[in-house]
């Protein structure tokens, strides 16, 4: 992986040197267009493509929210190339006659940061979770960056940047803008460890970034499945009528897609809990399980047995 890094960047590097032009974009047959759907009277998001990053789809790949004040938008996730953020400004103009005053990060992955640039030439006050600060100093966000300059062109260029935030949040904060009243809430680490969500009371409207998995198995990779749990409850607290997560559709049923989420965690860490306890072997404890709730959904067999070996794992180190 190192090594790829290393060849992608040099390719980048001697382009740039070289003034050799970057490849030209890929046409897509129809990119999709950024384009706001209304939620509640005064919110509205826009949806990425169910797909990696690529140059056809223009590394639209996640959501973007924004919330209408009349001192101007707060917006929800930066889209994931300044093109996405321009576009996203132009659209928040015409839904809403305004700029943009504030951008609230959920969290610092790529797909969610790379247009954030352009909000901050608008003018726009950019909030974050402080502990986002560590991955944004890191070597991974800088290669990441660079490999993204060349699989990404040229959505991504030598012009994109990495942006800091102008506040970072240490516990939860009001924000008032133009007399509306919006909560942030940190609830990490879960997904990443600066997760946040934004809810808006007036309206039961939250935006819960990559908080939720819904009607299928979620991955649960290596996140802390406890702090994950915690997220949870904290989300299932607010009583909202409406999610809009951070990938995919919202959600009306916002409940249901939090309980599921929550409950299969909690199974996974009491079952393979248990078995870590009592040192029996993975293999012989995974067949044991009861998986009947979950065995219907979606996934069920591309990801639970994994998301359970991780748990045992996880929950052997807590043992400890
Ligand atoms: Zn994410």
């Amino acid at each position: 992986m190192k090594r790829r890094l290393a060849c992608l960047c040099a390719a980048w590097a001697c382009a740039a040197f070289a003034q050799v032009p970057l490849p030209s974009p890929v046409p897509a047959a129809t990119p999709r267009p950024v384009l706001a759907q209304q939620v509640s009277p005064s919110a509205w998001y826009v949806q990425g493509d169910a797909a990696l990053g690529s140059p056809a789809n223009r590394n639209f790949i996640s959501n973007a929210g924004f919330i209408a004040t009349p001192a101007g938008a707060v917006v929800i996730d930066a889209l994931g190339s300044p093109q996405l953020a321009r576009e996203l400004i132009a659209e928040i103009r015409r839904v809403t006659g305004k700029g943009v005053s504030h951008v609230i990060l959920t969290h610092y992955h790529a797909d969610h940061i790379y247009g954030l640039q352009e909000f901050k030439k608008a003018g726009a006050t950019i909030v974050a979770q402080r502990a986002a600060q560590e991955y944004l100093n890191s070597d991974t966000a800088a290669s990441r960056l660079a490999v993204s300059r060349t699989e990404l062109a040229p959505w991504i260029d030598a012009a994109t940047q990495l942006v800091p935030a102008d506040q970072w949040l240490d516990g939860p904060r009001e924000l008032v803008v133009g007399g509306t009243r919006i909560h942030i809430r940190p609830v990490g680490p879960a997904h990443t460890p600066e997760d946040l969500v934004v809810w808006l009371p007036s309206e039961k409207v939250l935006f819960a970034g990559d908080l939720v998995f819904r009607g299928r198995i979620p991955f649960v990779g290596q996140a802390n499945s406890a702090h994950w749990i915690d997220a949870l409850n904290t989300m299932l607290g607010f009583g909202a009528e409406v999610v809009v997560p951070g990938h995919g559709p919202l959600s009306t049923q916002a409940r249901a897609d939090a309980e599921l989420t929550r409950d299969y965690l909690s199974y996974l860490r009491a079952t393979m809990g248990r078995a870590a306890r009592e040192m029996e072997p993975f293999d012989q404890a995974y067949a044991q399980v009861d998986w009947s709730r979950f065995e219907q959904l979606p996934l069920f067999r591309a990801a639970n047995r994994m998301n359970a070996y991780n748990t045992y794992l996880l929950m052997e180190r807590e043992a400890k």
